[in-house]
């Protein structure tokens, strides 16, 4: 049988079923192809992928390079290089915000990791290359500063509050706002303005993704934050303990109340591998948020064992350090990716129409 030549025309043909994981649809219409070099028997593609699928662009790179050998078996090499496509983000919500996907991060109830997780999230999604903020919306414990070892004050400027940079995200907290040790009292309202505050008050410039550290199981803020502006949707962390999974089903209960998609389960604290000898202890039991997630129909995003340095990263500010660290990084990038992947697949099944600007 008669192979397709090798040329401009079967390149772009090659490529029309690669999807741009951003808008779910093919990448060619959108220009996002551009065919660098034919010379004889080598391909050199240029493909434009948006920082929002950073996480992904060497999936898609090597997807676009099978595609292209695939559909052209004579080319003796075939090249796909990667280069930023740039697609600012729609405002959305009443508060106009600009970013692309908004992700609370949530639990049941206190101390399964939930902070921990929502800072390894966005530093994952950061340093793929993702433009990411980082919100602490859980106004009665901010632990984010502590996790990121920050605690200047953010400044005022043409009444607008500067999100506190660090490592190139950009952060904002409560936590900065009060000092450290003082407990405040919330009321209902004072919650709902802080919260809007928060969000509509901060420059928080273009973003692909804005990180939401949700406050453990109530669901006054998650009503609050879906009054304000659409969540993508929720990501629940829990340990594999029993009575853990009883409060993490309670929140996607509260979650699925409330419209709010649930975009996947991570289980935190799995087990313990002893640096001494290597030998695994299942401390909270093991497998059950895996379990529990099934049975839910939401998607499981991955497990994080019980870490000693982890935990003395966090103490120390240093959650940049866990990507370091082969002993986590892997854990953290797994569940950053299939988030992504998530994302994607719900993009394809309903590509995003554009939106009216509410402002
Ligand atoms: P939450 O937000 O659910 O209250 P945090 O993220 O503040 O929980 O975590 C509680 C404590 O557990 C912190 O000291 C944190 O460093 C530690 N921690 C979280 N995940 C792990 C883990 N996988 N291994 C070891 N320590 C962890």
């Amino acid at each position: 049988m008669p192979v397709d030549p090798i040329n401009h025309e079967n390149v772009i043909a090659a490529l029309s079923d690669l999807a741009d994981p951003e808008t779910g649809r093919s990448v060619v219409p959108m220009e996002q192809v551009h065919v660098v070099e034919i010379d004889g028997t080598r391909v050199d593609v240029s493909l434009g992928l948006t920082t929002w699928a950073s996480p992904l662009w060497e999936d898609i790179r090597e997807e676009a390079e099978r595609l292209l050998r695939s559909k052209l078996p004579d080319a003796a090499e075939v090249s796909v290089r990667i280069v930023e496509h740039d697609r600012p983000p729609e405002k959305i919500g009443q508060i106009g915000l600009a970013a692309k996907s908004v992700i609370a991060v949530a639990s049941g109830k206190g101390g399964v990791g939930k902070s921990t997780i929502a800072a390894c999230l966005a530093y994952g999604l950061r340093s793929a290359g993702a433009k990411v903020g980082l919100m602490d919306a859980d106004v009665y414990g901010p632990s984010i500063p502590h996790l990121l070892g920050v605690n200047e004050r953010p400044q005022l400027f043409n009444n607008r509050l500067q999100p506190i940079k660090k490592d190139g995200l950009r952060v904002m907290s409560m936590g900065f706002l009060v000092p450290a040790g003082e407990a405040i009292v919330w009321r209902g309202p004072m919650l709902h303005g802080a919260i809007t505050q928060f969000l509509r008050d901060t420059e928080w410039g273009d973003l692909d993704y804005l990180v939401i550290d949700m406050p453990p199981g109530t669901g006054d803020i998650a009503l609050t934050l879906s009054q304000l502006l659409p969540l993508t949707g929720a990501v629940v962390v829990c340990t594999p303990q029993d009575v853990a999974l009883l409060d993490a089903v309670k929140a996607i209960a509260m979650f699925r109340q409330v419209h709010i998609p649930l975009l996947g389960m991570v289980e935190n604290m799995s087990y313990f591998v002893c640096p001494d000898c290597g030998r695994r202890y299942d401390i909270f039991g093991s497998g059950g948020a895996r379990r529990r997630a099934a049975e839910l129909d939401v998607p499981f995003l991955g497990e994080v064992p019980i870490n000693i340095d982890l935990r003395k990263r966090g103490d120390a500010g240093d959650t940049a350090g866990n990507f370091e660290d082969a002993a986590t990084a892997p854990f953290l990038r797994e569940i950053c990716s299939l988030l992504v992947r998530g994302l994607c697949t719900s993009h394809a099944a309903e590509p995003p129409l554009p939106s009216l600007s509410v402002l």
